[in-house]
């Protein structure tokens, strides 16, 4: 028995349209959406997921929608949560506990927490002590280049979890179910491989703040849904016919968690940039080969898992080839050089910017770096900082 087959999603084809439909499902902090796909059928779990690793396959699967959860950015103000951290921790699980205790995220029946640094470590302890009613699971990423070891490990989390879903869900934990789950989430891979595209092609005609909310739309969709939307998204926006702007294309990298404001994005853009890639929301991007039928579905969602992945600060990084893979994508976007952005306080994001930018310098690919905070009002000097370096490379090939 698999969730769903198809689309429910009835989408129009006009842009304005779409982007209001993209923008009010950005918005919904409260999680209507996902109460109403709960509501449409018995049975029905959703667990959040915390970036950036998420075994959504297994959830959905399961019977349950994955739900990430990126703290609430500059949408909310945050009181409570503030009162769990000290002030020299980032701002993503301040926000996250706020929705919390706002109940705002009553609706979810669990959430799941990777291993990606202390502070994701310390709030799955605190989730479970303040609201004791989630199922709450801590997922340790195998940090090892023994790949046969590596996929044990996480092989027995992913089965586990499924179990323990399926159990609550009612559901037989079946393979012909995760390999359902796998097609569906390799149709919202190939979607988001298009939108890539397109984006890579006219970013003049799709800005990086509408591609952004489009993924955090996506974020508390049903993957066939999410697919169909970003499908009638990329042809829409295509069609807007706009003229390409003398700007420079730029790859902005290390807003992986803390996700930045949108505002903070359309100041990039506006300061003489085109953003032509980044890692905001990753947990998207998985394999858009869906395993075979035949096959062993639940291997084939380890395999993705430990080699699909794009580079970050918080995966394991085998070959300490982070930077030489950045210089890759860099060239591979034609971009003209990159923003590195990190969340203030946030430790693997800025205790990777070194090695990043050793590979850039060595690479002649300019580079300037800046940080934010989710709650962030002011970007009057990001945007003079994006503004000038946008001239400079513009002027003089460097930054
Ligand atoms: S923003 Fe950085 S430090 Fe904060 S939870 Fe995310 S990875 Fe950890």
């Amino acid at each position: 028995m698999t969730t769903s087959a198809a689309p429910a999603l009835a989408l129009s084809d006009d842009l304005d349209e779409l982007v209001a439909e993209i923008e009010a499902r950005f918005d919904d902090l409260t999680l209507s959406r996902v109460r109403a796909w709960k509501d449409a059928a018995p049975g029905r779990l959703a667990v959040g997921c915390l970036p950036v690793l998420a075994p959504r396959e297994v959830l959905w699967a399961a019977g349950a929608l994955p739900v990430f959860i990126r703290g609430a950015g500059d949408r909310i103000d945050t009181i409570r949560g503030d009162a769990f951290y000290q002030s020299y921790i980032c701002h993503l699980p301040r926000s996250t506990l706020e929705l919390g205790l706002l109940g705002h995220l009553d609706v979810l029946d669990g959430m799941i927490f990777p291993n990606t640094c202390d502070v994701i470590r310390n709030l799955s302890g605190v989730w479970q002590t303040t609201f004791p009613q989630h199922f709450v699971r801590f997922v340790d990423p195998p940090q090892t280049g023994e790949r046969a070891t590596a996929a044990a490990f996480l092989r027995a989390d992913l089965d586990l979890l499924y179990r323990d879903l399926c159990a609550r869900t009612g559901r037989a934990p079946e393979p012909a179910a995760l390999a359902e789950a796998s097609e569906a989430y390799a149709e919202a891979a190939r979607a988001m491989a298009a939108l890539a595209a397109a984006r890579l092609a006219e970013p003049w005609n799709l800005p990086a703040d509408e591609v952004y909310q489009l993924r955090r739309a996506g974020d508390a969709m049903p993957p066939r849904d999410f697919a169909a939307l970003v499908t009638a998204y990329v042809t829409a926006a295509r069609g807007r016919g706009r003229r390409a702007e003398d700007r420079i294309r730029v790859c902005l990298v290390g807003a992986f968690c803390e996700q930045p404001p949108v505002a903070l994005l359309r100041a990039a853009e506006r300061a003489g940039c085109y953003v032509v890639d980044d890692d905001l929301t990753l947990s998207h991007e998985s394999s858009p080969t869906a395993p075979r039928r035949d096959g062993e579905p639940m291997a084939s969602i380890v395999h993705a898992a430990l080699t699909t992945p794009r580079a970050c600060a918080v995966r394991y990084d085998e070959h300490g080839a982070a930077g030489a893979t950045l210089v890759e994508r860099v060239r591979a976007c034609r971009a003209d050089g990159v923003l590195l952005a990190a969340p203030s306080f946030c430790d693997p994001a800025l205790l990777d910017q070194p090695r990043l930018t050793g590979a850039l310098d060595a690479a002649g690919i300019p580079h300037t770096s800046f940080k934010y905070s989710e709650s962030s009002g002011q970007f009057q000097s990001i945007r003079e900082q994006a503004g000038t370096f946008a001239d400079s490379v513009k002027l003089w090939g460097t930054a």
